[in-house]
């Protein structure tokens, strides 16, 4: 089978490789359509995120989704040509977080695309049956791929305690901000407010639900999002863009007693905020780490169209294009917010 390894920085090879065997409880997929994640482009560019390193060749990406070709003899409820959106996540299921259903902060964890262990950019990926969940057929392997970062956005709004009726204000307005968008529409959020540099991505988010957008580029962001809500500051931040700027605005922009969540991932493996206003209007900030339990939830959002995640999708690649896939995600140009890998075009 064909696969995408990353050797180094901007070192995307094409390998054959045989397609790996089943275990027991593992089922067979052919891998459709793989997103490119912001995650992704950090080990692309960067060769890293913190502590996890790229330390041999690795096939990256986690957001997939593809059909059933091979099912083990344990396995039952699904059967060869089933098609699946895929959990990246396997945690082990035994630590004392992850019987308490705390399974995105195992320790243990393994998840696609992250050393040592490989991802998604390939034909065939066998992985445990429990974690290939099959999608209706209203959905496409497109969207499939996009419950990834759906599932984080809905994550997110979870952890944010939003009982409905709050303003909130979203800063980054790619798939996972826009996720947060559509996941806190749900909630019932009275208002919204998105800041975002790239003109294509704020008109998405007029067209999914923000009330506001605004470019950082003209002018204090801080002051704009105010005066986009009457002057009063947002009940809950989403920290969805990950840059250094970004982290310090969420918490000038929350209200007294507000809440920030911290979605975004830093290139530098640090955060920082200026602690006067956080510690003057007594901010809970909380650190958001991937999904957990919410994957079913999405599809079915997915399915029944409450959220729209096809427009994630809008730009496609054969596997052999991967690096170009890359290039255009990480230049954020011609109103990309998710490239995805159509592996077996
Ligand atoms: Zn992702
Ligand atoms: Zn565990």
């Amino acid at each position: 089978m064909r696969v995408i390894r990353l050797h180094a920085p901007f070192d995307l090879r094409m390998h054959e490789e045989p397609v790996p065997q089943v275990k027991p409880d593992e089922v067979l997929i052919r891998v459709k359509s793989v997103g490119v994640c912001a995650s992704d482009l950090h080990y692309y560019k960067e060769g890293r995120i913190g502590t996890n390193v790229v330390e041999k060749p690795l096939i990256i990406g986690h957001e997939p989704s593809g059909v059933i070709e091979e099912v083990s003899a344990e396995v039952v409820g699904l059967r060869k040509g089933d098609r699946v959106a895929i959990e990246p996540a396997k945690p082990c299921r035994e630590c004392k977080f992850c019987r308490q259903g705390y399974t995105n902060v195992c320790k243990s964890v393994e998840f696609f695309g992250t050393p040592p262990i490989d991802g998604a950019l390939r034909e065939f990926v066998a992985w445990p049956a429990r974690l290939a969940i099959p999608i209706p057929e209203n959905v496409s392997f497109d969207e499939a791929a996009m419950v990834e970062p759906l599932s984080v956005g809905v994550y997110a709004v979870k952890v944010s305690d939003m009982k409905g009726g709050e303003t909130i204000a979203i800063l980054g307005a790619g798939a996972i901000g826009l996720s947060v968008l559509q996941a806190a529409k749900l909630k019932g959020a009275d208002k919204i407010i998105v800041t975002e540099p790239v003109a294509e991505r704020r008109q998405v988010a007029l067209k999914l639900g923000a009330h506001t957008v605004i470019d950082p580029s003209q002018g204090n962001v801080i002051e704009q999002a105010l005066a986009a809500n009457g002057g009063n500051e947002p009940d809950i931040v989403f920290e969805c863009a990950g840059e250094p700027e970004t982290f310090a605005q969420a918490v000038e922009i929350a209200r007294p007693l507000g809440t920030v969540v911290i979605v975004g991932i830093p290139s530098a493996d640090e955060y920082s905020f200026p602690a006067s206003p956080s510690r003057r209007k007594g901010l809970t900030i909380k650190l958001l780490r991937r999904s957990r339990g919410v994957t079913e939830e999405s599809i079915e959002m997915v399915s029944r169209g409450l959220v729209n995640v096809a427009s994630f999708a809008t730009h496609t690649f054969p596997l052999e294009k991967t690096r170009e896939a890359f290039e255009l995600a990480a230049a954020k140009t011609d109103g990309v917010i998710r490239a995805v890998i159509h592996v077996d075009e």
